[in-house]
């Protein structure tokens, strides 16, 4: 019988119970109060913490460690060290104590930094985040980190979201008292993160360089349109799929993660993986560990885990939904629609949300993600809520707003009914209210959880402290009154975020123009407006960056997505001139042996021939302007120009890249197809 697998759960995380019973009892209180205030640990409590971490990793065969951060490529980065060191005398000892388990110094100066480090002051440091529980991966014990340079400034995307978490705490719990709920010491966002991504045979990626370098097939005709994939897609789940979904739950497991699994029936071979939601720190941490597990296993079982937003034109996308809640210590939860205090937080959320829309469009802007937001085939880019007739009337009658007749029942009582009723609708909604949390949809697959996050909890902490700033200029016995009027206030005004009905439709991107919403289409648009007067004056308020660490981020991003698009136009120039030009040219010389023969011959010999002049021509024009040397001001004039000039030269390009695909013969295709990798 197979040993029960639910047994090792959590067996590579330091957490609870193995650190309860590692370490004093003094030290654990200790070590906990620092977790809760985020505080520094003295200096004997992280001596006994580090060396009863090391014991257990070494226990559990671990022979480096590393500080495991997050920079601003979005990817994880880590440095490992060996336990094993020389003592004074030469002999071999294992080092690993307080000091090193608090502080690394990586040399990591190649990690963009947007211009806060120079090579010549490159140091750069990693702090230990003790709100996240260290893990072994392979042999390496993992300590997660925040990632600072040598003046201090965040290098990173955990440090603003630890920033962020302590901002909305300390507003909400404020605010809590306030309204009479005097035991809420703590708030806590929890955050869970949905993951989809795209399991595709590995030794048909390793035939697609654009797979493998872009993570997206510039090219491929889609196949005959969707349906009958579906149809073939559920009888067909291979036993291979079941092996890899069961080694990644065991190893998420393992690793103290709440998987659960479910594979998806929108796109063939599109699957999901939602786990348990955590504190969203927590959450963030973990969801990059999942897609770093998604890889491993998808390469153990003979498979490429594809996370890119829009791997196949013409095929659904992959995101990453962000359901987001704001907990107090006492259980109660400002979303859930039964509390008194739920219209308060929900017209908080949406006047943030109105208030703030660029940079919840920011927070889900890589590149990856425009071809899955606002372009041609994906879903416009507006930033809107959708509530739910139960839920608006909760909030209309908490205001004395005249409620729409629903037909169903406003109370809390019909709310369960509406809950699952309106699932099919709030899918077209980037922020959608669902039960007692609100999921921003917007995110792309490939991303760090942790930038959504920030600004969720900035919004919302900002918009709480305006609505403390009054309170605190009113008598108690009027606060009833006041809050009622600021509800209807944001109703009245901000109620134009609210958008119930289909949010793909033409019908929308019109109305929510007249509503006077922006629709911001792409990605290096977005950034544009990250350091808006409105933007940097609410970041640097509350502090979650300074100007400087706003700048460098906007260079960051600018720079990603020049580098992606111009990977995307040589490698698509690469693959057009060494394997789709010789196969036309070999099927052209076929095909012209025969065209004395047939007349179907000649039809495809001219059908071929011009396509390949047409090629000729698209594949000129995109390498002769991938390659022109221009000046620019900044690395986001030259995003916006890259964008202008290059991302519509490579549609052009595969346009008719994928006009061929269609007539070329089966046989000699040199690429795997959409037909090929799909089913
Ligand atoms: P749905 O299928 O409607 O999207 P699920 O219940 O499957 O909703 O939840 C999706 C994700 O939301 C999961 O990660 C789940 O743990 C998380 N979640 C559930 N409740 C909350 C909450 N109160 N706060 C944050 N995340 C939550
Ligand atoms: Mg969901």
């Amino acid at each position: 019988m197979e040993k029960n697998v639910f047994e090792d759960f959590g067996m590579l995380i330091f957490d609870g119970e193995i650190m309860k019973s590692r370490l004093s009892k003094d030290t654990y209180i200790k070590y906990l109060e620092c977790k809760k205030s985020a505080t520094q640990l003295d200096k004997q409590s992280a001596d006994e913490i580090a060396s009863a971490m090391k014991t257990w990793a070494i226990e559990h065969g671990c022979t480096h460690y590393t500080h495991w951060f997050h920079p601003l490529t979005g990817l994880t980065a880590e440095k490992h060290e060996a336990f094993i060191d020389k003592d004074s005398k030469g002999n071999a000892i294992i080092k690993f104590n307080g000091k090193t388990l608090i502080k690394g110094e990586p040399d990591a100066s190649s990690f963009p930094s947007g211009g806060l480090r120079s090579t010549f002051e490159a140091r750069g440091y990693t702090y230990w985040d003790v709100t996240s529980p260290a893990f072994i991966r392979d042999n390496v014990l993992c300590i997660p980190s925040v990632f600072v340079s040598y003046y201090g400034e965040s290098l990173d995307k955990k440090g603003p979201l630890l920033k962020s978490i302590a901002f909305v705490n300390e507003k909400c719990t404020k605010l809590l008292n306030m309204l009479g709920h005097e035991d809420v010491t703590e708030v806590k966002p929890n955050v869970g993160l949905e993951q989809e991504y795209f399991l595709i045979d590995r030794a048909q990626y390793k035939k697609r360089l654009d797979l493998m370098l872009t993570g997206r097939t510039l090219f491929g005709d889609s196949a005959p349109k969707g349906q009958e994939f579906e149809d073939h897609y559920f009888g067909s789940i291979p036993s291979r799929v079941h092996a890899f979904m069961h080694d990644v739950d065991k190893e998420l497991w393992k690793l103290g993660i709440y998987a659960k699994t479910e594979h998806n029936e929108v796109a063939p071979r599109q699957f999901e993986l939602a786990p348990l939601f955590a504190e969203a720190n927590v959450a963030v941490d973990q969801n990059q560990v999942i897609m770093d597990v998604l890889k491993r296993m998808a390469y153990k079982n003979g498979f490429a885990c594809l996370l890119h937003e829009k791997p196949f034109g013409g095929v659904n996308g992959s995101g990453k939904h962000n359901n987001y809640s704001l907990c107090a210590n006492t259980g109660l939860n400002v979303f859930d629609p039964k509390t008194d205090v739920f219209p308060v937080f929900t017209a908080c959320l949406i006047k943030a949300v109105d208030t703030y829309p660029e940079l919840l469009r920011i927070s889900a802007s890589n590149p990856g993600n425009d071809f899955r937001l606002g372009c041609n085939e994906a879903p416009p880019a507006i930033i809107s809520i959708f509530l739910g007739d139960a839920i608006e009337n909760i909030i209309d009658e908490y205001a004395g707003i005249s409620t729409k007749e629903t037909g169903r029942v406003s109370k809390i009582e019909g709310f369960g009914y509406v809950g699952s009723d309106n699932t099919d609708r709030n899918r077209t909604s980037p922020v959608a209210f669902t039960g007692n949390k609100f999921e921003f949809r917007m995110l792309g697959s490939s991303a760090s959880g942790a930038m959504p996050n920030v600004v969720l909890d900035t919004i919302i902490g900002d918009e709480v402290a305006s609505v403390i700033a009054m309170l605190e200029k009113t008598a108690k016995e009027d606060y009833e009154k006041v809050l009622k009027a600021y509800v209807k206030d944001v109703m009245e005004n901000h109620g134009r975020v609210v958008y119930g009905k289909n949010g793909y439709s033409q019908e929308w991107i019109e109305e929510a123009a007249r509503r006077g919403l922006p629709n911001i289409t792409s990605s290096i648009e977005a950034v544009a407006h990250f350091d808006s007067e409105k933007n940097v004056a609410l970041l640097t308020k509350s502090g979650i960056y300074t100007e400087k660490e706003i700048e460098a981020r906007k260079t960051v991003m600018a720079e990603q997505y020049i580098s992606s698009i111009m990977l995307e136009a040589k490698t698509m120039l690469s693959l057009v001139d060494g394997y789709v030009v010789p196969n036309m040219v070999k099927e052209i010389e076929n095909y012209s042996k025969a065209a004395a023969y047939s007349k179907y011959a000649k039809e495809k010999l001219e059908k071929v021939s011009s396509l390949l002049d047409e090629l000729g021509t698209a594949f000129t024009k995109l390498k002769t302007e991938a390659f022109a040397t221009k000046e620019y001001a900044s690395e986001l004039e030259k995003g916006l120009d890259i964008k202008a000039r290059i991302v519509p030269l490579l549609a052009s390009l595969r346009e008719v890249v994928d006009s061929y695909e269609k007539i070329a013969s089966d046989i000699d295709y040199p690429l795997p197809t959409y037909k090929e990798m799909l089913y």
